[in-house]
């Protein structure tokens, strides 16, 4: 059963039980822009309990907010009572909730077009808060006065960012002027809940759109308080000229394009990425540059191949060169290209043909020379100097013989 399907089937049972039962938020929203829903959401005046005493399976996920989740065949549906929202003494979540009706729970969502409600029984759009005209305008404006919105809850502001990137939506006038006002609250919010706005907004296509509201916006300057304003500002043309499909790491590589490695990186603490993340985020900011060397010896080359990252710092160098209108720079590159589709089909990685027993048994003395040895001896073997084992015990024989050093 599909999420959707699951939902309705949830309304259908909520509604002959006597109770409210409606699809809610995001989903209406995405129907009425004819895109498909992540997830279909159910908000209805059950309260948490009842809920649960209907529906066989049930997940408490945030019962005191009045979240529950019904699990139907391969599907979960995130049910929710009308509720009511107040307090926020933190900025981030709300001290009390009340359960209320559908018309009040729509004036505690954060934007006018995610706060409509469908009827999928009737097939009737049930909005309050104006939301289907803003959408029809393409904006996306807070619902209610913006400032004492985003107080609330300051990861609203990169919410708007966030839905006007994947909506190609622009923010309301009034709205965009209380994310200015508010910018600097933005460091009350998780590291972790800010990183997942900004994966969602750079890995969007449109995401050379996103970095530019985030600049101009304050924001950038607030989440990355080092990041000299020049140097955000190349971002957004380096994040547009992406391929449309990227990863969140090479999405940041881009927006900290114009920027010292080392920098970049410490600025990132503040996402918390994971330590695979942070690798990949690393190998792209250490190597730039590096393709732009199309003469490079070919163990470079193949070793650089072997990445599983090469690809993306391809499409970094390409993207940052073409921002920089460097016509030699892409000549570069491009030349590196042929190189790298000449070695299609070519083993970039080979095993040794000698391992480190192997090179003991021929007389290397165990520690530093085994390695120094075993590293130039792959070198050669890459360079396609060497193809059999044979050749590489007297390659080794003779590196030796050269290197050898008085007990
Ligand atoms: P997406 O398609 O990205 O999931 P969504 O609109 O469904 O977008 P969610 O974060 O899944 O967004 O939240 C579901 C709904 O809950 C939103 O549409 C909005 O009505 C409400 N909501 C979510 N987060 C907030 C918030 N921080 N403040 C106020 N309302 C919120
Ligand atoms: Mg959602």
């Amino acid at each position: 059963m599909t999420n959707r399907r699951a939902a309705i089937t949830i309304v259908q049972r909520l509604r002959a039980e006597g109770f409210c039962a409606l699809l809610a938020g995001g989903c209406v929203r995405d129907m009425l822009l004819g895109r498909r829903p992540k997830d279909y959401d159910v908000a209805t005046d059950a309260r948490p309990e009842q809920v649960m005493a209907l529906f066989p399976r049930t997940l408490k996920v945030g019962a005191q907010f009045g979240v529950v989740i019904v699990l139907a065949r391969c599907a979960q549906v995130e049910v929710a009572t009308f509720r009511s929202e107040t307090g926020y003494e933190d900025g981030r979540h709300p001290d009390r909730v009340a359960f209320t009706d559908a018309a009040s729970d729509a004036a505690r969502r954060d934007f006018t077009i995610n706060g409509m409600f469908y009827d999928p029984l009737e097939e009737k759009v049930i909005d309050y808060v104006d939301g289907q005209a803003d959408l029809k305008r393409r904006i996306v404006r807070t619902i209610g006065d913006p400032d004492e919105r985003f107080g609330e809850d300051y990861l609203r502001m990169l919410r708007a960012i966030r839905f006007s990137t994947q909506l190609d939506f622009a923010i309301e006038p009034q709205t965009f002027a209380a994310i200015g006002r508010n910018a600097q609250h933005i460091n009350r919010i998780s590291g972790e809940r800010i990183a997942m706005e900004l994966e969602a907004m750079l890995v969007h296509p449109n995401r050379g759109a996103g970095a530019s509201m985030l600049r101009a916006s304050g924001l950038t300057e607030r989440i990355f308080p080092a990041l000299p304003d020049e140097q955000a500002q190349q971002a957004p043309a380096v994040l547009e000229l992406l391929r449309r499909r990227v990863d969140f790491a090479l999405a940041l590589a881009a927006f900290f394009s114009g920027c010292p490695a080392e920098t970049a990186l410490r600025l990132c603490h503040v996402l918390k990425l994971s330590r695979q993340r942070t690798g990949h985020l690393r190998f792209l900011l250490t190597h730039r540059g590096r393709l732009l060397d199309h003469e490079m010896a070919l163990a470079s080359l193949k070793k650089l191949l072997a990445e599983p990252c090469f690809w993306d710092l391809y499409e970094l160098e390409r993207a940052t060169q073409k921002a920089a209108g460097n016509a030699r720079a892409l000549a570069a590159l491009a030349k590196l290209h042929r190189r790298v589709q000449a070695l299609r089909g070519v083993d970039v990685k080979p095993r040794p043909l000698l391992n480190g027993h192997d090179l003991i048994r021929l007389g290397a003395r165990p520690g530093p020379q085994v390695g120094q040895l075993a590293e130039e001896l792959y070198i050669a073997q890459l360079e396609d100097r060497l193809d059999s084992r044979q050749q590489a015990e007297q390659w080794a024989a003779d590196w030796l013989q050269r290197h050898h050093l008085p007990e």
